[in-house]
């Protein structure tokens, strides 16, 4: 078993051994009873913040006014929360109040659902208070009390339902499901960095063909940024979609399948950083130089090693399988695999026209020997690409 599970009972122990009751809660559970690799581990604690910083030498304060902490044991990070109830969550981001209490019961009550609503001692033993074992078996994603009301109290529970079915392949029980139909508007009043977290996982979900039936059926996505001013845009999905692992993937997928959205709407609208812009721009421009040129050195060249995978993927789902045996076998062979390799730099450009003031022609030069280096048409060896340029001016 993983590592920084089993650690995690060291922890319940200290934390008894102060006199205090905790638990594991929440993901890290439902996980263990499925089986699946545990994510981050939550340690729900009668103790206050303050009581675990005076037990723990390492404790991170990452939102003490919430409860939360993280304490390091042993080179793992464990968020432990005080036991709390939540107030309204009248700005949609975090409840206006909370507050502390010493039992456990309305902690695992607060939870969204049965599934996420477990905990276990120290000796494995499970608290299941709303039947989330039997769920787990149904394979059923149930709110803990009445759904109106709880998705009522923080809107985003809805979007979590469907990533719950996204990432473990489940169903939405009826009254849950029909609660959503009954509220999708709201998701509307939801802070978009909430939503944007929980649509990433959504869209990673092993299961995302199961999710965007969800997605489709309930029609909450009417009520999602982009989607709502493009109604067709969902039905443009592919059906062979696979889990995609970033918000840039997914940038890229939809603004592939949908060209009329820039990518800048998307990053705009759903607030993403901007690394997510520059990620999806790069992916799509070499999904279209494949489309326009299929496998040639220079595609191979441009593909950063880190977005492989997920260009991979993006040609898979667009146009089909793409041969990576021919892929990886050009990447091997290319004559340099990035600008640095290139044996002329700008100094050596400016040199050679001492009379012409530094400016853009250099980088156009650069970027058209670049070109024909790794397309082989010129030969990487500085006195080669000189007299190539002396003979091709382009100044
Ligand atoms: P993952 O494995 O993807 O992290 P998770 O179940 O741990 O899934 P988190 O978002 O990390 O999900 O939340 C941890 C736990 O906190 C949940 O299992 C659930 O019990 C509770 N929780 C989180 N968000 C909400 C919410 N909006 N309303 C009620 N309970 C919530
Ligand atoms: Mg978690």
């Amino acid at each position: 078993m993983d590592e920084s599970f089993h650690r995690a009972f060291e922890v319940l122990q200290i934390i008894e051994e102060h006199g205090f009751s905790a638990y594991l809660v929440g993901g890290c559970v439902r996980d263990y009873v499925l089986q699946r690799d545990v994510g981050d581990i939550d340690i729900a604690t009668s103790a206050t913040p303050k009581q675990i910083q005076t037990i723990f030498e390492k404790v991170i304060p990452v939102g003490i006014e919430h409860g939360t902490v993280i304490v390091r044991h042993r080179q793992n990070s464990y968020e432990v929360t005080t036991f709390r109830i939540d107030g309204d969550y009248s700005d949609q981001r975090h409840p206006d109040s909370v507050r502390f209490i010493d039992k456990i019961d309305l902690d695992l009550a607060r939870r969204d659902f049965t599934i996420n609503a477990l905990a276990m001692d120290r000796e494995k033993n499970i608290i299941d208070l709303f039947s989330g074992k039997e769920d787990l078996k149904k394979k059923t994603i149930r709110t803990v009390g009445d759904s109106l009301s709880r998705f009522n109290e923080d809107a985003l529970r809805m979007i979590r339902a469907l990533r719950f079915s996204s990432q473990l392949g489940f169903t939405i029980e009826v009254n849950t499901l029909q609660a959503i139909q009954q509220l999708k508007a709201e998701i509307e009043q939801v802070a978009i960095e909430r939503i944007l977290h929980e649509m990433t996982k959504f869209f990673a979900g092993k299961h995302i063909c199961i999710g965007l039936r969800y997605l489709y059926a309930t029609q909450i996505y009417q009520f999602l940024p982009v989607f709502k001013d493009n109604l067709t845009l969902i039905k443009k999905i592919p059906e062979n979609i696979l889990p995609l692992s970033s918000f840039s993937e997914v940038i890229a997928l939809l603004h592939l399948v949908h060209p009329n959205i820039s990518i800048l709407e998307w990053v705009k609208k759903w607030k993403c950083a901007n690394v997510i812009k520059k990620e999806a721009t790069h992916l799509v421009d070499n999904v279209l130089y494949y489309r326009a040129h299929d496998l040639d050195p220079w595609l191979v060249y441009q593909v950063k090693q880190d977005y492989h995978k997920q260009f991979f993927r993006l040609v898979k789902i667009l146009f089909g399988e793409i041969d990576q045996t021919t892929f990886l076998s050009l990447y091997h062979d290319l004559a340099i695999h990035s600008r640095k390799e290139l044996q002329l730099n700008g100094n050596d450009l400016l040199d050679m026209f001492p009379q012409s003031k530094p400016g853009p022609w250099v980088q156009e030069i650069l970027n058209t020997v670049e070109k024909l280096v790794v397309l082989r048409q010129i030969k990487n060896d500085k006195t080669m690409i000189k007299e190539w340029i002396l003979c091709n001016p382009q100044k």
